[in-house]
């Protein structure tokens, strides 16, 4: 288990700053990732801010939600092209709050689809990969870093989806899939969603059966008390469930909350309890995990 937690309180803060507004920016936002080390340049495919889900811990400020908001491919290039050239030109270094980012960090670590909602509900999602695909095939000589789909793992059973997921890995991109419950009980009551959980297991496993995927996973206390030991076995017994039929997984991604929840019952856990969970999962999973605390 590795624990990501080297940082300041000056780059604490920073990390949780996940605004997605940037400049006059509709869709791409940068932002100092833990997860991938560096600055992550995200492109939110969800301006209306809807989702399929409704997560007692989304931490997606729904204030202006505004369902039926089109998507403008063209302007997310142009806008990722911008961004892409103000971090390697280190133009956006003198912009606060970048301007606090430490040297190391300086560089882009990845391309991030995900957003105020759910990426793959955009009817549009293959087109926009192939599309920004071609602007890192034209960074390729400035830069190498991978284009990453972070995804609720609802919409995955989607020919056109799985069309441009394996388009990602072509490009040696990655996909990391949300499993954040062990029983159909408890799935429903965090994710207020009524998308069964062996939709969501079968949805994982045909992704992790073609390509090797990355599993986040956010604990929390509901009502200031720990998170239930049995919801983490039965959630490892899933786990193994996917790579005895063949899936590979190559980490497993422990965070908690850092941002407001929309549930005010929901507080995060401390790095004590991550790194009990983590080293629980990896005994009764044997793979890999880092903690987000
Ligand atoms: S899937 Fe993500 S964006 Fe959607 S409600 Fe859950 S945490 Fe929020």
């Amino acid at each position: 288990m590795t624990c990501l937690n080297n940082t300041s309180y000056s780059q604490i803060m920073l990390y949780q700053n996940h605004s997605r507004s940037f400049k006059e920016n509709r869709y791409v936002y940068p932002v100092l990732s833990r997860r991938s080390k560096g600055i992550s340049v995200g492109i939110n495919l969800n301006p209306d801010k809807v989702c399929n889900f409704n997560c007692i811990y989304c931490q997606v400020d729904r204030n202006g939600s505004a369902p039926g908001i089109s998507v403008d491919i063209s302007q997310i290039c142009r806008e990722l092209a911008e961004t892409l050239e103000m971090i390697k030109t280190g133009e956006i270094f003198l912009i606060p709050p970048f301007d606090k980012v430490p040297p190391e960090l300086r560089h882009i670590s990845d391309i991030a689809i995900s957003g105020d909602g759910e990426p793959t509900m955009f009817p549009g999602f293959y087109e926009v990969v192939k599309e920004v695909l071609k602007i890192k095939e034209e960074w390729e000589e400035r830069g190498h870093f991978p284009l990453v789909l972070i995804t609720n793992s609802t919409g995955l059973n989607r020919p056109k989806v799985q069309d441009a997921i394996d388009l990602i890995y072509k490009n040696n991109g990655e996909v990391w899939l949300k499993l954040d419950a062990g029983s159909e009980d408890f799935h429903k009551k965090v994710s207020g969603s009524d998308i069964p959980l062996k939709v969501i297991i079968q949805n994982i496993k045909s992704v992790a059966i073609r390509h090797p995927v990355v599993i986040q996973s956010c604990f929390f206390r509901i009502d200031n008390s720990p998170f239930p030991i049995s919801e983490i076995e039965d959630y490892c017994l899933l786990l193994k469930e996917i790579v005895e039929s063949g899936g590979k997984i190559r980490l497993i991604q422990i965070y908690t909350v850092a941002r407001p929840p929309r549930e005010d019952y929901v507080s995060p856990l401390s790095q004590n309890e991550l790194n009990f969970i983590a080293d629980k999962v990896h005994e009764l999973t044997n793979i890999p995990t880092e903690i987000y605390p």
